[in-house]
């Protein structure tokens, strides 16, 4: 057995020491390197690990799927009036630059014959913003799902974004919003419907 003395003698440069965690943090280590910095000074020697974690979390939608979200939570009605959860916050990726969007999201349905949990909706949004996205693909996917989960007449999704890719670098436009919407069904056809529902999420 090596006395202490002797290892504390091998420099961390000298030796390449992988960090706790999996592959993801050892090629972050690397990044880190390749990026100019010493993955071995003290306030960097667990960002590896807690880096691969935070990922595998904002990416934990790919680890699910509408049928586990829903879970069964579909209940028969006898009501036909339009259903909205607004001003749903949401933390995306974009997947051009693994750098954060957010916002809120509107999502509403008018029902035929069955409603989804209303604390079910949230969890379709964050199912989708959990990945690697495009806002337009976001908006698209949450309206496709509900329409899946609940066959309703019409689907509308709004969301109100902001990037930080154009926030800190490219254009740098702090206040800069972007509004994509999804319009299915009678969203679609019947302009009313499509009004009413922007105009209840403030957006006439
Ligand atoms: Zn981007």
């Amino acid at each position: 057995m090596k006395p202490k003395a002797a290892l504390k003698m091998i420099s961390p440069k000298e030796k390449v020491i992988s960090p706790k965690g999996g592959d993801i943090a050892t090629h972050m280590q690397d990044m880190l390197r390749l990026l100019g910095e010493d993955p071995h000074r003290e306030g960097l020697a667990n960002t590896p690990r807690r880096w691969e974690r935070a990922m595998q979390y904002l990416t934990s939608g790919y680890q699910t799927n509408l049928a586990e979200v829903v879970n069964g939570a579909l209940f028969t009605v006898n009501f036909d009036e339009m259903v909205l959860v607004k001003n749903i916050e949401f933390f995306s990726l974009c997947e051009h630059h693994l750098l954060p969007f957010f916002g809120k999201i509107h999502v509403a349905y008018l029902p035929k014959d069955k409603v989804i949990g209303l604390s079910k909706i949230p969890r379709v949004v964050d199912m989708f913003a959990r990945r690697l996205q495009v806002q337009e693909r976001l908006t698209q996917q949450i309206a496709e799902a509900i329409t899946e989960a609940v066959s309703p007449r019409g689907v509308g999704v709004l969301c109100e974004a902001q990037h930080f890719c154009m926030m800190m670098r490219g254009v740098e436009k702090q206040h800069s919003g972007t509004v994509t919407s999804a319009m299915l069904g009678s969203f679609r056809k019947n302009k009313d419907t499509r009004d009413e529902f922007l105009s209840l999420v403030g957006r006439p």
